[in-house]
Protein backbone atom coordinates (compact mmCIF):
# COMPACT_ATOMS: atom_id res chain seq x y z
CA UNK A 1 0.00 0.00 0.00
CA UNK A 2 1.29 3.20 -0.92
CA UNK A 3 2.07 6.13 2.05
CA UNK A 4 1.39 9.98 1.59
CA UNK A 5 3.39 12.19 3.32
CA UNK A 6 1.85 15.39 5.26
CA UNK A 7 4.48 18.05 6.94
CA UNK A 8 2.40 19.99 9.56
CA UNK A 9 4.63 23.11 9.40
CA UNK A 10 3.37 24.55 12.67
CA UNK A 11 4.44 21.73 14.63
CA UNK A 12 7.92 21.59 12.50
CA UNK A 13 10.86 23.17 14.63
CA UNK A 14 12.99 23.18 12.30
CA UNK A 15 15.53 20.01 14.04
CA UNK A 16 16.29 18.63 10.32
CA UNK A 17 15.85 15.31 11.77
CA UNK A 18 13.75 14.31 8.28
CA UNK A 19 16.46 15.48 6.25
CA UNK A 20 19.24 13.52 7.82
CA UNK A 21 17.49 10.30 8.01
CA UNK A 22 16.51 10.79 4.23
CA UNK A 23 18.12 13.58 2.39
CA UNK A 24 16.54 12.33 -1.07
CA UNK A 25 12.68 12.54 0.29
CA UNK A 26 13.16 16.06 2.34
CA UNK A 27 14.85 19.28 1.53
CA UNK A 28 14.53 22.83 3.23
CA UNK A 29 11.60 24.51 1.31
CA UNK A 30 12.95 27.71 -0.42
CA UNK A 31 11.73 30.98 1.62
CA UNK A 32 10.53 29.21 4.66
CA UNK A 33 13.62 29.48 7.19
CA UNK A 34 14.04 25.67 8.19
CA UNK A 35 10.84 24.37 7.11
CA UNK A 36 10.98 21.15 5.31
CA UNK A 37 9.27 20.03 2.05
CA UNK A 38 8.95 16.88 0.49
CA UNK A 39 11.50 16.32 -2.53
CA UNK A 40 10.95 12.85 -3.84
CA UNK A 41 9.35 10.15 -1.34
CA UNK A 42 9.52 7.52 -3.87
CA UNK A 43 13.37 7.55 -3.57
CA UNK A 44 13.09 5.44 -0.16
CA UNK A 45 10.92 2.01 1.33
CA UNK A 46 7.99 3.07 3.42
CA UNK A 47 9.78 1.82 6.28
CA UNK A 48 12.21 4.65 6.07
CA UNK A 49 9.14 6.95 6.15
CA UNK A 50 8.10 5.47 9.12
CA UNK A 51 11.26 6.21 10.62
CA UNK A 52 11.40 9.34 9.38
CA UNK A 53 8.16 10.21 11.25
CA UNK A 54 8.84 8.70 14.38
CA UNK A 55 12.17 10.12 14.75
CA UNK A 56 10.41 13.83 14.14
CA UNK A 57 10.73 15.44 17.64
CA UNK A 58 7.14 16.94 17.02
CA UNK A 59 5.66 14.54 15.52
CA UNK A 60 4.87 17.26 12.25
CA UNK A 61 5.48 14.31 10.00
CA UNK A 62 2.22 12.15 9.40
CA UNK A 63 1.92 9.14 7.00
CA UNK A 64 -1.42 8.62 5.87
CA UNK A 65 -2.02 5.06 3.72
CA UNK A 66 -3.20 5.81 -0.18
CA UNK A 67 -5.55 2.77 -1.32
CA UNK A 68 -4.07 2.36 -5.14
CA UNK A 69 -5.98 2.81 -8.26
CA UNK A 70 -6.87 -0.68 -8.37
CA UNK A 71 -8.25 -0.97 -4.92
CA UNK A 72 -10.17 2.16 -5.61
CA UNK A 73 -11.51 0.71 -8.56
CA UNK A 74 -12.64 -2.66 -6.71
CA UNK A 75 -14.34 -0.63 -3.95
CA UNK A 76 -16.22 1.34 -6.42
CA UNK A 77 -15.38 4.33 -5.28
S1 LIG B 1 12.14 16.21 11.72
FE1 LIG B 1 10.16 17.18 12.18
S2 LIG B 1 10.69 19.02 13.35
FE2 LIG B 1 12.57 18.32 12.31
S3 LIG B 1 12.59 19.48 10.37
FE3 LIG B 1 11.61 17.51 9.96
S4 LIG B 1 9.41 17.95 10.21
FE4 LIG B 1 10.52 19.61 11.19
Amino acid sequence: MAVRVVIDRRRCIGAGTCLVLAPSAFQWRHGDFLKPELLDITTVDDDVLREVAAACPTQAIVLESVLESVETADLGI
